[in-house]
């Protein structure tokens, strides 16, 4: 089973962050300069490694196994996330549209009354599912921009 997998993305294969959220993956954006920092906080909390770097995957920790890495081959984010899910045998339909891809936090469920006055009218019209993120309040539906991700998605998977 993959489907416990957390991860941490280097800041050179940044993209990877928002699909893997999307698919529901808890998935924490690396943005040091210190590879170290990444490989002590990917040690201490049971995370595999993206990343284009080649250092990383020289480290000791990565060569004998006790610390999983990726090392992301191609440019295109778009490949990129092909690699991921191939290589680790990812389900894709894991938890969508349970992870806020801006702060990688759980979503919880809110009812329509409680958006009323957070949602332009045309969504509150046509949308019966909502999720706020509890740390940047964000709200997330079933909207057109989540169903062209998760179209895309699908598609790159079978293509
Ligand atoms: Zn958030």
């Amino acid at each position: 089973m993959t489907s416990n997998l957390k991860f941490i993305v280097d800041s050179n294969v940044g993209k990877l962050a928002k699909w893997l959220r999307m698919m529901g993956y808890d998935t924490l954006f690396f943005n040091g300069s210190d590879d170290s920092q990444m490989v002590a906080t990917a040690l201490t909390e049971d995370r595999v490694i993206l990343t284009r770097d080649t250092q990383v995957m020289k480290r000791r920790v990565v060569t004998n196994g006790r610390l999983k890495a990726i090392l992301i081959k191609s440019d295109d984010p778009e490949w990129q996330i092909r690699q991921v899910v191939d290589t680790l045998n990812l389900d894709y339909t894991f938890k969508p549209f349970t992870v806020c891809l801006e702060c990688n936090q759980s979503l919880e469920e809110r009812s329509k009354r409680q958006v009323k006055d957070l949602v332009p009218p045309y969504v509150f019209q046509t949308q019966s599912h909502y999720m706020e993120c509890p740390h940047c309040h964000r709200i997330y539906w079933r909207g057109t921009h989540w169903q062209a991700m998760n179209e895309k998605l699908n598609k790159l998977m079978k293509g």
